[in-house]
């Protein structure tokens, strides 16, 4: 591997013995790259020029600002970065009284075909290597001057399906020697790829795992994910269950509320049964309309209604409080708007 900053301290001492140098040299870059959020050797004043030139075969990459959206409501932050091969990446800055939260993408666009979702439209470009999840944080880190406390895996793509990638991110993330998040703060959200949440749950991590669940039943689940066409609710929740009995964390189900679709009131009821005995939390978030496809959000009646019943059945709900409306397209639209952009220039 060249990708120093996807290395981890192990990784970075073998490299300084191979190179010659002193195993001390792996902790002071492994410090610049993820503690003072270096973006090239000449920042990394105490080391020695000879051994900058050494490493100029494994070049340190950093993401490049694009486009910065900030919104007048609630001061939520939409970033748009290039990687070094072109590809455009989104993530956002929210800022809550408990701290600065980033929301991360953890592929360029993404093969799950879920229908409302705007990330999925142009399929997958490529998975993000992991220092292109971790730069999305230092680099908003870098530009506001503010900690970053709190990471959401929430943004484009699907971490699961870059499952690799996405355990070396989360190590580098809250091991010491880096910003050293706290696993508890750090949330991968997963449209249920049930294989891989076996595995993650193995780990054993103190993450929260977010489900993407969308629907009462397999039969309107299927209309809205493909992936539901592959593993059933059933086997879904039973994957929930396994890992909150290796955890011991909540899960979290997102569930999108689409009017005329997934929110009245028999839906809540078949959802509040299906999830009844297990540890769990429901997120309600109105869909957010994307330009083409043709679905309507739920009136905020119906959005209360559904989080009522949900709790008369005893399943907690929170309706999703929304940052940035006015900035907001949904996931994926800043970095397909520009695409377009681009494309109709050529
Ligand atoms: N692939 C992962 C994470 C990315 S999407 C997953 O499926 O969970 C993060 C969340 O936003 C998911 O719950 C996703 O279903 C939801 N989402 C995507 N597009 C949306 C839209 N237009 N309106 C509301 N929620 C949306």
């Amino acid at each position: 591997m060249t990708d120093i900053k996807s290395m981890t301290p192990a990784e970075l001492k073998e490299l300084m013995l191979s190179v010659g140098e002193k195993p001390f040299r792996a902790r002071q870059i492994y410090e610049w790259l993820h503690q003072h959020l270096a973006v090239s050797y000449d920042e990394m004043s105490n080391l020695p020029k000879s051994l900058k030139q050494k490493l100029a075969d494994w070049p340190v990459t950093a993401l490049e600002i694009m486009d910065v959206q900030v919104s007048k409501i609630d001061s939520t932050r939409k970033y748009l970065f290039r990687l070094s091969d072109g590809n455009m990446i989104e993530s956002v800055l929210m800022k809550y009284h408990h701290g600065n939260s980033v929301c991360i993408s953890s592929q360029a666009g993404c093969r799950m075909g879920c229908r409302f979702c705007a990330s999925t439209i142009g399929g997958l470009a490529r998975n993000l290597l992991p220092s292109e999840m971790l730069d999305q944080i230092y680099r908003i880190q870098a530009d506001t001057g503010e900690r970053v406390s709190n990471v959401v895996v929430m943004g484009s793509g699907e971490p699961l399906d870059n499952y690799d990638n996405l355990l070396r991110f989360i190590h580098i993330l809250t091991e010491e020697g880096g910003l050293h998040i706290s696993q508890r703060n750090l949330t991968v959200s997963t449209c249920g790829i049930v294989p891989r949440m076996y595995e993650l749950a193995d780990e054993k991590l103190q993450m929260t795992l977010a489900v993407s669940l969308h629907a009462p039943n397999d039969k309107k689940r299927k209309q809205l994910m493909p992936i539901a066409n592959k593993y059933s609710m059933e086997e879904l929740l039973d994957a929930c269950r396994y890992y909150f009995e290796k955890t011991g964390r909540r899960i979290t189900f997102e569930y999108s509320l689409v009017a005329g679709v997934n929110d009245s009131r028999e839906d809540a009821l078949e959802l509040a049964g299906r999830l009844k005995g297990l540890n769990c939390h429901v997120n309600l978030i109105p869909v957010n309309p994307v330009r083409e496809r043709s679905f309507v959000r739920s009136a905020r009646k119906a959005v209360e209604n559904f989080k009522i019943n949900l709790e008369k059945c005893g399943i907690n709900g929170t309706i999703r409080r929304e940052m940035g409306s006015d900035i907001d397209g949904a996931c994926g639209q800043l970095r397909k708007r520009y695409m377009e952009k681009t494309e109709s220039e050529k």
